[in-house]
Order: C-alpha cells, then structure tokens, then sequence
C-alpha cells in the first residue's frame, strides 16, 4: 500500500496488510499470547517505550493490527482499537471516557445491551444518563442545553430503523462539551460516514456484516490518535476486552468481500421491502430509502445505500406474526444480523423483551413486528419463501375485510 486513497474496495482487500519476511500473500496468523526479546536492555526500552516492539497480545498483537489499521483506512479514522465483541467496543469508548458526576444524553432506540449500559450501568457510578427520542431534534436541543461528556446514538436504529441526523446533533452536542460517540453497525462502514457528519468516535460490531458469515465475534472502536492513545488504549490495556488473533483474521478475510456482499445485500433489502409493500398481509413497511419511510430525505442525505435491513408489521398480532415466521422454510428465526443468510426475528419477544413493554410502545415495536436482515439468498427464492409463509400467516378473508 503507497497510497492512502484508494477507495473503500481497494482498502478491503489490502488495507493495513504487513507482510513478514516470508513474502506470504494472504495476511498471516499470529496465534501467539507473548513475544520475545534480544535481551534484558531490549525488554527494558520496550516497556519504556523508547522502541516500538510487541510485548503482549492483551496490548497488541501483528494479525490484530492489520485490522485495526484496515479498519482506520476504510473508516477514514487516525486510529482503531478492536476487543472481542461490539459490546465490548461500546462498554471501552463510554467507560474509558466518563467519570462519576458526567451527563450522557442517548437516543433511545439503542442496541439492547447498549441501552442496558446507558440506562442501568452509568448510574451505578454516579453517571446521569438522559434519553431523547433520536429523531427529534427538539429533544436533543433541550437535552445538550446543559454540559454533557458524551452523546451516544445508533443509526439506522434496531429495530425501527429510525435516522438521526448526525450532523445536527453533533453540532448540538459539541457545544454541550460532549464527545460524540455513533453506533454505525446498520448502516457499516461503506454506506454512512460518521466521522465526516461532525462524529468524534464510531463503534462497530465486526459480528455483524464485518465478518458476516456467522462465525466470529468483534468489534472496534476508530477515533482521533490521541484520544485512542491516552484514553481508550490504557483502558483496553488494562482491563482486557482484546480480540484474539483467530477472530482477527477471520474478520480481516470477511472484509475483502463486505463490499460485495454489502452491496448485493441491500439490492436484495430494497426489493423485499417493495414485494412486502404491495401484500395486504402487510400493514408496514419500513426502509431507509423508500418514500413512505417518514425520513427518507435524512436517510438519502446521510447514507449511500438503504442498507441490508427491513423492518415490517403483519397483520394479525402476535400470533398471525408467529404463523408467518413459523412458515418460512428458507428464512431462519434467529436474533443476529448482518449475515449472509436471511435471518428473521420478532423484537417484542427476544431482543427487546427486557425494556418492557412501555418502552417498546414508545419504540413503535408491537407485536406484529418483524426484523429481517437480508442476506445474500436469490432474491427470488427470498420473496418466494416470505410469499409462501404470509399466505400461511393470513388471518381469515373477512377478518381482512374488516380492517
Ligand atoms: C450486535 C450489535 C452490538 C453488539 O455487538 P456484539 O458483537 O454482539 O457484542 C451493538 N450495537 C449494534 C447496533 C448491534 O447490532
């Protein structure tokens, strides 16, 4: 790599690679917990840091710093870290920054866990956490009229698929003094910039699209130099969130091909949401890039693609809902996303059971609500197998009528 601007499909494939004196083509595999020294002066200046060698793979590690610094490539960041899960990403960026006494402002449609930590964790340590509802802006303004340490937001949202307006809020949250930390999961790295909209950190889960056949766990924290140095990079150290080596390279070898796989995606999320659209078993449908989305001009502004998740309502409740996923023979019922394979899941019971039901009222999430991450399946077979299981899913033709 000579240059630092070649475009998001170069950086997959060759981003951050650094071969050994082996000349290997593919990146290699470092699966080793320590490293050695020449001798006692040479241990001595590395701890000091006066020479730059590899001490120990819970500080860092060959194979995990390709991918961290494919991962600053792509994202256009000065720095990444990654940790073994995307919550332990979002636990290293919140919890290395803020202290007993700070104000957090969160838009409320948050990742489960991430909501657990906003909502349940930081005021355990004497941390105020504010919610605002993401997609009014009038909220945040009201919310960041007083300091705050840090914002943190997620969009598209799980699983609504609500947009924030990054730019406005980031501006909003500069002025309250705090840093602003998003969730870019849905949208990965190639369809949305946080970093360009006024963000300060993005966080990821390489669970996700990242690795996105399903095998590994990951995530990444990507920011300015010296926060990552003197804020996040201590905290890691020291508290030990580290990716192994293996994830590693599996998640650098799923990055040559997210591009590919991203794209198709969304082409294949684009057209199931216009197939959901036209059946009457349907009541919603919701896309980032479709006209009845309500915030399709934000969502066109601030991403490239619509991304690879549709969010729709069957008629009928709970149980007409449970007939349709039951009857889906291609699509599995499953609570991850991102993969190649089409998965299907029902928030009000699984991943949004916790935050009660008061909480999801005011999500929108109801019973009939459905997520689908769509995968990489024909598109034919995919519309096939969900046409299939709505005509299972059918309450009666004069129930029907009668709505
Ligand atoms: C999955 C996910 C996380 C957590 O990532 P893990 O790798 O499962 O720990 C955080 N935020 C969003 C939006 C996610 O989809």
């Amino acid at each position: 790599m000579t240059r630092s601007t070649y475009r998001p499909a170069t950086l997959l494939v060759r981003g951050g690679l650094d071969r050994t004196n082996h000349a290997e083509t593919a990146e290699a595999l470092f699966l080793t917990s320590g490293f050695v020294y020449d001798d006692a002066a040479q241990a001595e200046a590395t701890f000091k840091g006066e020479i730059s060698h590899y001490q120990y793979s819970r500080f860092g590690n060959p194979t995990v710093a390709m991918l961290e610094a494919r991962l600053a490539a792509l994202e256009g960041a000065e720095a990444c870290r990654v940790t073994a899960t995307g919550m332990a990403a979002v636990h290293a960026a919140m919890l290395s920054h803020l202290k007993t006494g700070d104000r957090v402002v969160a838009s409320r449609a948050l990742f489960g866990s991430c909501h657990w930590i906003v909502s349940t964790l930081l005021p355990r340590y004497g941390i105020e956490s504010v919610f605002v509802d993401g997609a009014d802006l009038a909220q945040w303004k009201e919310a960041l009229s007083r300091p705050a340490a840090m914002v943190l937001l997620e969009s598209p949202s799980n699983p609504m698929l609500e947009m924030v307006d990054i730019a406005a809020v980031s501006k909003l949250a500069h002025a309250a003094g705090a840093l602003v930390v998003v969730d870019n999961v849905f949208a990965t790295p190639l369809l949305q910039k946080p970093f360009e909209l006024g963000a300060d950190v993005v966080v990821y889960s390489c669970t996700k699209h990242m690795d996105g056949q399903g095998r590994v766990l990951g995530g990444a924290v990507l920011g300015r130099q010296k926060w990552v140095d003197e804020v996040l990079q201590p905290f890691i150290r020291n508290t030990g969130p580290s990716l192994s080596p293996f994830n590693a390279w599996v998640i650098l070898k799923g990055l040559e091909t997210l591009k590919l796989r991203v794209d198709q995606m969304c082409r294949n999320a684009a057209a199931v949401a216009d197939f959901l659209a036209e059946r009457l078993e349907v009541s919603r449908v919701l896309y980032p890039f479709r006209p009845d989305h309500p915030q399709q001009a934000l969502a066109m502004r601030q991403m490239s693609g619509g991304g690879t998740l549709v969010t729709f309502e069957v008629r009928g409740g709970k149980e007409a809902c449970f007939r349709f996923l039951d009857a889906l023979r291609l699509v599995d019922v499953s609570n991850n996303l991102g993969d190649s394979k089409s998965l299907v899941t029902h928030p009000a019971t699984t991943t949004h059971m916790r935050i009660g039901e008061e909480e999801r009222a005011r999500l929108g999430i109801t019973e009939g609500t459905v997520r689908l991450s769509v995968g990489l399946e024909d598109v034919a077979d995919l519309i096939e197998d969900l046409a299939q299981a709505l005509d299972a899913a059918a309450p009666s033709h004069e129930a029907r009528a009668a709505e």
